[in-house]
């Protein structure tokens, strides 16, 4: 394998190499990326979720603050007084674990609360929660789908529903591409007993929203299922912030609406909201609902940090004004950030190597940002990807601009010098 063109993907099943000689050659890789400064993942981060974060990156002289643009934590309500001490008062009434999976013991009143609090934030009635928002995803489509059923998913939809449908029947559309959409509703018409549609509300590279509206009337025409994934859009996204379903007023038109409490709601969790039928289905049913043991005590922050999207609107206006802001900003440089509409902000680079690149010298500048590659986006689609947070300030979102008018000079990033 060639180190300089190889991406992740190369390394997961190496024709001959037995699993430890595939882990020796990856762990070879990743010295080779970190010798370069490019292996910025998972760096150990000395402050928890906010707009700076102390790092310790060897090279970079000692422990430094950057300017964070990694957290999903787009209300700022990790930190927010009120979200730690519900958490802390969930720990001291309950003690610190479930204890079991919810069906033997393991469902105490703070998660029946949570899984009505959900519901009735999307103006339903029935909710279930699981450990994390991957889980409800994957775990509530394996059992859904049955061998006459079918998925069909928007090609850009999140990792976890992919899990959701290894080894069942499913077909891709291209990314928001209705008419390509149709025709595969048109083709499967009469060959599945059930067919959902799984969609995000935001996606969550390229920050842009679903066209929902038209999506599910299309959907349902041809008597198919829609499944939301707002995980990027709750909170944020709509009047009181609840996602694209309230741009439309879709509330009781998505069939399946799934979530997570990582992002806005401040923990950790997912959840899934659906017909009380499905939803008492999949609690009986799916096996990762049934067999493992959900959120600890410390999720009454959930509870709390709902509260919140509600009671303190001025978060979501402060984090849209750092939005427009930022956004500005950023095409005032001439990069290309293209259709985004949410806090979810990428800054396309179109080349891995560049990508590495980009995010050292944004390290370099006191700036900690993801690079995003292949496998996770194209090839063609490396970027650094950027969150925003209500508690960013313009001083902060300043050094990232910055950072990013010197570094386009040094490395012609910006569109104008695209070939
Ligand atoms: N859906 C989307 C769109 C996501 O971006 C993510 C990941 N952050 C998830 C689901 C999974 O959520 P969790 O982190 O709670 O597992």
């Amino acid at each position: 394998i060639d180190f300089e063109k190889a991406s992740f993907k190369d390394f997961e099943n190496p024709a001959g190499l037995d699993a430890y000689q595939r882990a020796a050659l990856f762990d070879e890789y990743l010295d080779f990326l970190q010798a370069r400064g490019h292996l910025n993942y998972r760096l150990v981060g000395l402050t928890g979720c906010g707009p700076t974060v102390d790092l310790d990156i060897p090279g970079y002289g000692g422990v430094r603050s950057y300017v964070g643009l990694v957290s999903n934590d787009y209300l700022g309500f990790t930190q927010h007084p009120l979200v730690k001490k519900a958490a802390i008062y969930g720990i001291n009434y309950y003690g610190t674990g479930a204890g079991a999976s919810p069906a033997i013991g393991g469902h105490f009143s703070f998660h029946q609360q949570l899984e009505d609090k959900i519901a009735a934030f999307f103006r339903r009635d029935a909710a279930l929660i699981y450990t994390t928002g991957y889980t409800a995803n994957s775990a509530s489509l394996l059992s859904m789908l049955q061998q006459e059923d079918i998925a069909i998913l928007d090609m850009a939809v999140h990792a976890s529903v992919y899990e959701g449908v290894r080894g069942k029947n499913y077909k891709t559309f291209l990314h928001n591409n209705l008419e390509h959409l149709e025709s595969i509703l048109k083709a499967s018409r009469d060959q599945y007993r059930t067919r959902i549609v799984v969609i995000d509300g935001v996606y969550s590279q390229d920050g842009d929203l679903a066209p929902l509206d038209e999506l599910v009337s299309l959907v349902h025409q041809y008597g198919g299922h829609v499944m939301l994934d707002d995980a990027h859009g709750t909170g944020v996204i709509g009047k009181t912030g609840r996602g694209v379903i309230e741009l439309y007023d879709l509330f009781d038109k998505v069939d399946i609406i799934s979530g997570t409490f990582s992002k806005t709601f401040a923990h950790v969790g997912g959840y899934v909201i659906a017909s009380p039928e499905m939803v008492r289905f999949l609690k009986f049913q799916s096996r990762q609902h049934l067999f493992s043991a959900t959120s600890t005590p410390a999720a009454m922050a959930i509870l709390q940090a709902i509260e919140l999207v509600d009671e303190q609107p001025e978060w979501m206006d402060l984090l849209w004004e750092n939005v427009n802001y930022f956004t500005a900003g950023l095409r005032g440089l001439g990069l290309d950030i293209g259709t985004t509409a949410s806090a979810i902000v990428p800054v396309k680079i179109r080349d891995a190597a560049k990508t590495g690149e980009v995010s050292r010298l944004l390290l370099k500048a006191g700036v900690y940002a993801n690079p995003i590659i292949y496998p996770a986006v194209s090839k063609k689609d490396s970027r650094i990807r950027m969150s925003l947070m209500a508690t960013h300030t313009k001083a902060q979102l300043d050094v990232v601009l910055n950072a990013f008018e010197d570094i386009s000079r040094k490395l012609h990033i910006g569109l104008q010098t695209e070939v």
